[in-house]
């Protein structure tokens, strides 16, 4: 029997936040019409891969750009590949393509754009095979940077393991590896945290739930390998490159032990959703002086300048949408 309540819950095909079109397989699409069979749901998820990433609006120049968008169609042929799809179009029709669905949706805010590439046809994505053909949804939403307005996260090292590059490589964007996330931030979260940091399979830290993590000790950034667990991150290569040639701090890429966020001087988390976030403490240890650092506010602050367009370096970075 039906209550009122579940028909409350149920959500309208056009929620009201929802934006005007989506992309589906090569065409702008209205938002309500893309629909397809209930018995589809979940199948396909189980081998789909996906990107995330931002647009930055800056209000003076009213233009907007996509964030390291090139960097982000890589990383998702590569996902592509390790789960042997062909992929369904060009590096540069998904390009226009998201440029399209931006400016068909009017978006002129932050923003968040998600490519999602699944196997197509009646076969459950757990049975198919190389060399059938895979569909590309892509989505778009508002998403306010949080840059620059002050906020810190208290962290947790989860009780979760990370998964391994044996069993579900992390590298690959892959949905199914976001049950592992998933299970790390609602534990941090029951647990009254705002985060959780998970260990890798060797005990070494790996990531946060969705972020890439650095740790400053004596001036020195540090961060774990892109062997540790983690997914190769845009956002901890762009940290690393502003480290090397513009902040001048020293860089090292290696293993990181549990005790070591503890004593640490400063530490954040970094990905394109989340951005540059710092951690003022862990497991209840404050780190550093339990504020943000003086290296995590100059890396926050530059990585602001630079997406937004209020730092003239780095203009390869940005792919223009609108245009003044
Ligand atoms: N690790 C995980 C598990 C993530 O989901 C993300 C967010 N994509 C990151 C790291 C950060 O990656 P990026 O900087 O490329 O967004």
């Amino acid at each position: 029997m039906s209550t009122e309540k579940e028909k409350d819950v149920r959500p309208s095909p056009q929620a009201p936040t929802s934006p005007k079109y989506l992309w589906h397989n090569g065409k702008l699409l209205p938002w309500e019409t893309a629909t397809v069979h209930i018995t589809s749901i979940g199948w396909t998820a189980i081998s789909a891969v996906f990107e995330g990433i931002r647009a930055y609006w800056n209000e003076v120049e009213q233009e907007l750009h996509i964030f390291r968008l090139e960097e982000h169609l890589r990383r998702l042929a590569n996902s592509m590949k390790l789960m042997r799809m062909i992929p369904p179009f060009s590096h540069q029709e998904l390009k226009q393509a998201i440029i399209e669905l931006l400016q068909g949706n009017e978006l002129k805010e932050d923003s968040y754009i998600q490519p999602l590439v699944y196997f197509s046809g009646a076969v459950p994505g757990y049975r198919a095979v190389e060399g059938q053909p895979a569909e590309i949804l892509i989505t778009t939403r508002p998403a306010p940077s949080n840059l620059n307005s002050g906020r810190e996260s208290h962290c947790c090292i989860s009780t979760w393991v990370r998964i391994g590059d044996n069993s579900m490589p992390p590298r690959a964007k892959c949905l199914t590896n976001y049950q592992n996330s998933r299970l790390v931030s609602t534990e941090a979260r029951i647990n009254g945290y705002d985060s959780g940091i998970i260990l890798n399979t060797q005990g070494k830290v790996a990531e946060g739930a969705y972020a890439c993590i650095f740790i400053v000790r004596d001036g020195m950034a540090i961060t774990p390998g892109v062997t540790a667990g983690i997914l190769e991150s845009i956002t901890r290569a762009t940290v690393i490159q502003f480290c090397h040639e513009v902040l001048h701090v020293p860089v090292q890429e290696r293993d990181v032990d549990r005790t070591e966020l503890y004593i640490a001087d400063e530490a954040f988390l970094c990905g394109t959703l989340a951005e540059i976030e710092p951690v003022v403490s862990v497991d209840r240890y404050p780190v550093g002086s339990g504020e943000e650092g003086p290296i995590t506010k100059a890396t926050e602050r530059l990585y602001h300048d630079v997406a937004r367009g209020l730092d003239s370096r780095y203009t390869s970075w940005r792919a223009p949408v609108w245009q003044g």
